[in-house]
């Protein structure tokens, strides 16, 4: 069976959702199977510095931020698909693999499974995904029919060594015609003040925290804590915090030491930014809610209890900073 692996680059290399990717691979691959990452880079950069846990590398040489559209990545994609033929196409369940999981799934004509946070080969070569649906609510379990693209939810597998690449083939895509889409330039948001990236302790407040009066119960115990304050999407998008305090795919993704989650349901698109976190305390009433499948201590109990608790456990004796 040969697995291609879609990794994403950055500015600086290699987006660590790509080493993720390749853990997925090996986890399903038998070791006769072939392992072949594709990067949108030159054969001399970083990635390939980065993505030796592939079997093979192929750098799609010349694709710059001027030319990598959605409608590029898609087309470079499934011009080398038609050439390697792969049963399995892994895919990250990122701003660029929305779009390219699907669009590549009806083209070639592949099953497409997403939302896969773990993945299983059992016995007589089944391949079992496990996706988390409707914001972590449903769990389902899909037993692959081949060839498949898995779009893989970020934060669930570890990431692969940073090897050097043994193999490396250089890929000239076609010219591309007809596009209707250019990337005129790259903006990236501005984050004055807290940066949660760096934090090492955060207290992130879900839609569990209800409003403006839960909101600065939350920011006292930051305070208390000497933690920054961070929320859900949901939080932000009520106008409760700023944008630059979100977690979560479409927010900041953190590693902090400490990562408290009150009245958080733990979606996958929480997860993605938060679930590397070096020790998650989990509050939640629900027994099942998904974040605590993340948790290191998970608090089943309501999250103004518990901020009263550990409030006045804090004010008799203080938290040590750093
Ligand atoms: C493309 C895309 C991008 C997204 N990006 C992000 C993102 O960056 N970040 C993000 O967070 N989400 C993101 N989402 C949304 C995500 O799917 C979820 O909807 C969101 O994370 C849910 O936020 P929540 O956990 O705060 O709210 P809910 O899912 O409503 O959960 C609230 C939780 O609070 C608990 N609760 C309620 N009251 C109490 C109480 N008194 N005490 C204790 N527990 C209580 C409930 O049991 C529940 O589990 C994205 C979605 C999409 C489709």
């Amino acid at each position: 069976m040969k697995i291609l692996v879609v990794a994403e680059t950055l500015d600086d290399g290699i987006d660590p959702v790509s080493l993720e990717l390749l853990t997925a691979a090996r986890t399903v691959a038998e070791t006769t199977d072939e392992v072949v990452a594709i990067a949108f880079a030159e054969t001399s950069s970083t990635p390939a510095e980065s993505l030796g846990s592939a079997d093979r590398l192929i750098c799609v040489e010349g694709a710059n931020t001027d030319t990598l559209t959605p409608e590029a990545i898609q087309s470079h994609v499934l011009e080398i698909l038609e050439c390697e033929t792969p049963e399995l196409v892994l895919v990250a369940y990122s701003a660029m693999g929305l779009d390219l999981a699907s669009w590549l799934a009806a083209r070639a004509e592949m099953g497409l499974t997403a939302y896969v946070n773990a993945l299983e080969h059992e016995e007589g070569g089944k391949i079992v995904a496990h996706s988390q649906l409707y914001g972590g609510k449903m769990l389902a379990r899909t037993e692959l029919a081949l060839p498949n693209v898995l779009s893989i939810t970020p934060g669930n597998f570890p990431e692969a060594p940073r090897t050097a690449a043994e193999k490396v083939e250089a890929f000239e895509p076609k010219p591309l015609e007809n596009c209707q889409i250019q990337l005129k330039s790259l903006q990236s948001p501005e984050l004055e003040g807290v940066n949660l990236t760096t934090s090492d302790r955060i207290l992130c407040i879900g839609r569990g925290i209800s409003d403006e009066n839960g909101v600065e119960q939350a920011r006292q115990l930051a305070t208390l804590l000497s933690a920054d304050l961070a929320g859900s999407r949901p939080v932000v998008d009520g106008g409760l915090l700023e944008k630059r305090r979100q977690v979560g795919k479409s927010g900041q993704k953190v590693k902090p030491k400490l990562y408290i989650a009150l009245g958080v349901s733990g979606a996958p698109e929480h997860l993605e930014g938060m679930a590397g976190s070096e020790k998650i305390v989990a509050v939640n009433t629900d027994p099942d809610a998904p974040i605590f499948n993340v948790a290191h201590y998970s608090v089943n109990c309501d999250l103004f209890d518990f901020m009263q608790a550990l409030g006045d456990r804090l004010e008799e004796s203080p938290a040590e900073t750093g």
